[in-house]
């Protein structure tokens, strides 16, 4: 693993810092090869792409593989500062990162330990080190600011945050209700706590 997770995870925490001030729930993500070089960074940007695997990790994998020419990111360090959900755990056991390192639980929607441990899950052919915690205050004080400006001024949401369509409802609007942000339902500041 790279000796300096904390200047990474600042990274992250920058381009967090940018998915915010677009109106995207504020996730950054950062890659790191086997060297330690920053090969990718990347934010939450599902509701400008409208795209709702436009997730800060996934675009940082996609960016890293472009730049190594290798869908294979072998022994890349993957640094994000909300726990990943299951897709981009998923996608980073697809792409065989060896460690992934993250600021803040996600109670809810978590799969590196929290929902779910798909790091370290037996019946899968790939195993990825897990290291939670890190600048765990920041990543999540940057989640619940961002929700408690959304509650404030519900006026500023983004278009594509405001319609949740759920399974029984499907088919007709819902209006948003706190804690769901539209192509992002998973994520609210109820699950920082
Ligand atoms: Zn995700």
């Amino acid at each position: 693993m790279p000796g300096d997770v904390y200047h990474l995870m600042l990274e992250a925490i920058g381009e967090a810092e940018k998915a915010a001030a677009e109106g995207e729930v504020p996730v950054g993500a950062v890659i790191a090869d086997a060297e330690g070089k920053v090969i990718a960074r990347a934010h939450n940007r599902p509701v400008a792409l409208q795209d709702p695997t436009a997730h800060a990790e996934i675009l940082a994998m996609r960016e890293a593989a472009a730049r190594c020419g290798n869908y294979r990111l072998v022994g890349a360090t993957l640094v994000v500062t909300i726990e990943p959900c299951i897709m981009c755990m998923g996608a980073a056991l697809h792409a065989r990162i060896a460690q992934v390192v993250y600021g803040a639980r996600d109670s809810k929607g978590g799969a590196a330990g929290s929902l779910f441990d798909l790091g370290d899950d037996d019946r899968l052919n790939h195993r990825i080190q897990v290291v939670s915690g890190v600048c765990e205050d920041a990543c999540r004080r940057l989640i619940q600011d961002f929700f408690r400006e959304r509650r404030r001024n519900p006026d500023t949401m983004r278009r594509g945050t405001e319609v949740v369509v759920t399974g029984s409802t499907r088919n007709r609007l819902v209006p948003l209700t706190a804690g769901h942000v539209g192509s992002n339902p998973t994520l609210s500041a109820n699950n920082f706590k």
